[in-house]
């Protein structure tokens, strides 16, 4: 068996042998290759460990699918696992079933950059290529959860029954989605036929797959037709009725092969009389329970604090929603307080929330969320156990079209928000704070403090220790490549540091 760095590939013969001479090697390098493979995950990646052996750069490659090679299961690949290895092949093995042509090319080109000297590239949420692949397997996870949806089958009468479902997947999810449907229908013999492969189940075995097919093979009706459709009927709820997002939940394409389908347009017209139906009964109940109901959100938030048995932290995180004390609040959503065990005993200090902070309401849960938050794993600190927050709690934009881009916070906006920040350190009273790039620092350190001078060591100050570093947006923000890489690295090890002191608990004092 051959280590090479990310596999150990066992039984996968090498193109270019031992006996090969360095000349031949070197050119058939700078060659394009051809590159046949079945067309499945685990097949594709015993070729890809043959080219990276060969050491074949990735714009020499060129991919062909061919049903007619030898199919390689998983076990004929022996990884050498890691995280970054493991996260690849979730997300490729999702990724390769995309629609694109440019898949398999895609994925060889992260795995070369994975073994030659990107190995944290799976980290980078901002890369391009691997924002790509993200998002193709995301696309194909989301077709999976149509098929798992939408596909009903329809008993075909024959000797045994046999159930048929018609669907028209957007990729090539076929194989990927077969194993739900094994586990899901175990105890029936069943067939999915698809215009781009079908797959089938007799009941016991393996699965099997044969090639694609046209509609009129499937069956368009069966006996238990009306079943489904008085189902429907009953669970139909008119008050909940979002006719939008029912159909990009339900998309209007999958609504040819539903039986219940044929209901929704009687569904929607009545809905609105249904409602109104609803609605005046819920009054008569009311008028039993009537008090005075608070208008105002201040009021609520007053009200609640009164009578609700409120931690220190929530009760200040319900009073800073009210917050208008800087302007920064007024486009933002939301305000995104911090979040963490009360008793955490390291604080995270950020800037402000990001677009995706702002409209969900938690802080670090966008691009650079991801990044510090593999960084921390990488250095052993687990974020749950933080307590994460940022210097300012709005999210401060500049509108651009659509786009919301991240404007840098003033030195008043950060000052007017500071009570907030000061507060929760009160409440938390943690060991260490880590404080993420320059506006973070300068809450503690005030605006002589210098990110790339003071970055590293372990500061001690009233009886708290603090480790000043980069913002981890200023990570994704550099060209990838090793600089990038570097820097990632060395903001782990920054991070380090601090693992490291929760253990032995010396540091410089200033
Ligand atoms: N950047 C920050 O500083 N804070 C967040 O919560 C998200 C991105």
């Amino acid at each position: 068996m051959r280590q090479v760095g990310l596999f150990d590939l066992a039984g996968t013969a090498l193109e270019l042998g031992h006996g090969t001479s360095k000349a031949l090697q070197s050119a058939a390098q700078n060659a394009q290759q051809n590159v046949r493979f079945y067309p499945d995950f685990y097949s594709w990646l015993a070729a890809a460990g043959r080219c990276l052996l060969a050491g074949y750069p990735p714009n020499l490659v060129w991919w062909i699918e061919d049903r007619s090679q030898a199919r390689q299961s998983k076990n004929s690949i022996k990884l050498h696992h890691s995280e970054s290895i493991q996260d690849f092949i979730d997300n490729g093995r999702a990724a390769c079933c995309h629609s694109s042509e440019d898949r398999w090319a895609l994925l060889y080109s992260i795995l070369w950059r994975l073994k030659h000297d990107e190995p944290q590239l799976m980290e980078l949420a901002g890369d391009p290529e691997i924002t790509l692949m993200r998002k193709y397997a995301k696309a194909v996870f989301r077709d999976v959860h149509k098929m798992k949806a939408f596909v009903r089958f329809r008993q075909v009468d024959g000797d045994s029954p046999r159930y048929v479902s018609w669907f028209e997947p957007e990729h090539f999810i076929v194989e990927y989605a077969g194993p739900f449907f094994r586990r899901r229908f175990a105890n029936m013999q069943w067939s999915i036929l698809t215009p781009v492969g079908c797959v089938h189940w007799e009941g016991d075995g393996e699965l099997w797959f044969s090639d694609a097919v046209e509609k009129q093979m499937a069956p368009s009706s069966d006996k238990f037709e009306d079943a489904w459709r008085v189902y429907y009927k009953s669970i139909f709820n008119p008050a909940r009725l979002k006719v939008q997002a029912m159909q990009s939940e339900m998309p209007k394409k999958y609504w040819k092969n539903l039986p219940e389908a044929q209901e929704i347009a009687s569904l929607i017209g009545t809905a609105e009389a249904r409602n109104r139906q609803m609605i005046e009964q819920r009054k008569k109940v009311d008028k039993l329970h009537c008090g005075s109901r608070p208008s105002h959100p201040e009021q609520i938030v007053k009200k609640q604090l009164q009578v609700e048995k409120l931690s220190p932290l929530n009760a200040l995180q319900l009073q800073a929603s009210l917050c208008s004390e800087c302007s920064q609040g007024e486009a933002a959503t939301q305000v995104v307080f911090g979040t963490g065990p009360e008793n955490a005993k390291i604080m995270i200090i950020g800037e402000q929330p990001g677009d995706q902070e702002d409209l969900l309401g938690a802080p670090f849960i966008g691009p650079a969320g991801t990044l510090l938050t593999n960084a921390l794993k990488r250095a052993g600190i687990d974020r749950d156990q933080c307590y994460l927050t940022n210097a300012v709690k709005h999210f401060g934009f500049e509108p651009q079209g659509k786009k919301r881009l991240h404007k840098r916070p003033e030195a008043s906006v950060v000052s007017a928000c500071g009570k907030w920040l000061q507060r929760e350190l009160e409440i938390i009273k943690p060991d260490i704070v880590i404080y993420l790039g320059a506006t973070a620092a300068s809450t503690r350190f005030g605006q002589q403090v210098r990110v790339q001078r003071d970055r590293g060591q372990l500061l001690k100050r009233d009886n708290q220790r603090h480790l000043i570093t980069v913002h981890p947006a200023s990570i994704l923000r550099m060209e990838r490549g090793p600089v990038q890489q570097n820097a990632y690295v060395h903001f782990i090890n920054d991070l380090k540091l601090c693992a490291v002191s929760m253990a032995e608990p010396e540091c410089k004092p200033v």
